[in-house]
């Protein structure tokens, strides 16, 4: 039994599938994805929810590759932004690891101090790694994965959230839902997918850290956008934004624009209920404008604005369940998207899958409709036969479980 289905939980999943468990993935929310999950906003589709980047590191890279989903260098203005002076976005990423780290280490927050100096070490490591993004987004990842998953009949359940899972004294778990109680051999918690976790009558302790995170879609209308994703440090109301645009369908009116952006935490907290939404979604587009990432004449039509509340287990938590508890519990440790995917997407071995048309460049990229056909013969071509070469590789690397 897992918990979400966020990319890495998908990835999981359809490691065990092929590993040829029984599965069961339980997402209380009415849409997949995740943090990854896009919305439906004034009158399109496939908007990201919050506002993403996928560290430029080439592990992931290939892995996506492998996968089939395509991915794009940017094709706007793409860096971060110090105190007016743009910087590039692979320095940013370098500064934004280093700020983490030390800001832990002030907390006494050594674990995750530890985990930002491994980030920085990447960062520098990949420094010269172009950052790429899939041209219709992220969301590429996870229809992907929930591809791979229906072609060998496994489909989450969604609306339907975990309550709390318990483990019995005959090793059995007991799973705890809104809709009734299930018995499962294990169950799979990932960073932040997770549920209360009780062991005979004591509950588990899972040191649970959490943060708030606020991300306002904007409909704008108006000269397009010079930029694809930025990020801004110092002392701004933004954190970051991404030009949607071109990833929704249908498209919006060519005059008009799709820009996410988020808001840094204490502008977050000042938009509890009954504070001015559309205030802070007209402060994001001044600052944009100030930026000169979107013209003056810009007008903001609309917002929509998503809150995320963040329950994370800390790694070294996840850890000690890994060890202590790993007779009935999963751990899968989230918190750093690129290193898991990497390696989670590695362990898949669909090596011997072979590139999918949509795994192509995006110059070499077909057009919209031509790509829809495209990924339903993928589909076709991933019936359980045709990846029953992966099951079997996979299968013979087979661990107890
Ligand atoms: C707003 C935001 C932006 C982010 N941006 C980036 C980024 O740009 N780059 C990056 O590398 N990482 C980013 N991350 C980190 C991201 O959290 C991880 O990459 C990854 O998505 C974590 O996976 P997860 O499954 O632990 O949690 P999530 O992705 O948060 O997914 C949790 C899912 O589990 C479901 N769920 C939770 N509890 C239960 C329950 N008890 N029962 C049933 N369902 C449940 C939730 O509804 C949700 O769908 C971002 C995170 C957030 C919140």
């Amino acid at each position: 039994m897992l918990i979400g289905t966020s990319p890495l939980v998908l990835c999981h999943a359809l490691d065990r599938s092929l590993r040829g468990e029984s599965i069961r993935i339980l997402e209380e929310r009415r849409e997949t994805g995740g943090a990854w999950r896009t919305v439906d906003a004034f009158g399109c589709g496939g908007v990201e929810a919050a506002v993403h980047l996928i560290e430029n590191r080439s592990a992931v890279h290939r892995a996506l590759s492998q996968l089939g989903v395509p991915l794009n260098p940017p094709a706007g203005r793409t860096g971060a932004l110090l105190g007016g002076v743009e910087i590039p976005l692979a320095l940013s990423r370098a500064l934004a690891y280093l700020g983490v780290s030390g800001k832990s280490v002030l907390r006494g927050d050594l674990g995750r101090a530890h985990t930002a100096l491994i980030g920085l070490g990447r960062a520098v490591r990949e420094y010269r790694t172009p950052f790429l993004y899939p041209p219709r987004g992220a969301r590429q990842i996870t229809d992907r994965l929930l591809q791979l998953l229906a072609a060998r009949g496994v489909q989450p359940e969604c609306g339907i959230r975990v309550r709390q899972a318990r483990r019995l004294g005959c090793g059995a778990c007991l799973v705890e839902t809104d809709h009734g109680e299930f018995a499962a051999r294990r169950i799979a918690i990932a960073s932040r997918a997770h549920c209360r976790l009780r062991r005979e009558d004591r509950t588990l302790d899972l040191s649970l850290r959490t943060t708030s995170l606020e991300c306002i879609a904007l409909l704008l209308e108006g000269p397009a956008p010079s930029f694809d994703y930025i990020e801004f440090h110092g002392r701004t109301t933004l954190r970051r934004a991404r030009n949607l645009t071109a990833m929704t369908h249908p498209s919006p009116a060519p005059d008009r624009h799709i820009v996410s952006v988020e808001i840094r935490a204490p502008a977050a907290q000042a938009s509890r209920p009954g504070a001015c939404e559309h205030a802070h979604a007209a402060e994001a587009l001044a600052t944009l404008q100030r930026a000169g990432l979107v013209a003056p004449s810009t007008m903001l039509i609309a917002a929509r604005i998503e809150r995320f509340e963040v329950r994370t287990i800390p790694d070294w938590r996840m850890r000690r369940i890994a060890r202590e508890e790993c007779d009935w519990i999963l751990p899968m440790r989230t918190t750093d998207f690129g290193e898991e995917l990497a390696s989670a997407l590695g362990r898949l071995q669909l090596a011997s899958h072979p590139p999918t048309q949509s795994t192509r460049h995006a110059a070499e990229m077909p057009p919209p409709e031509e790509d829809r056909e495209g990924a339903r013969k993928d589909f076709s071509a991933d019936s359980p036969d045709s990846l029953g070469g992966a099951a079997h590789e996979a299968s013979s690397s087979r661990v107890a479980s």
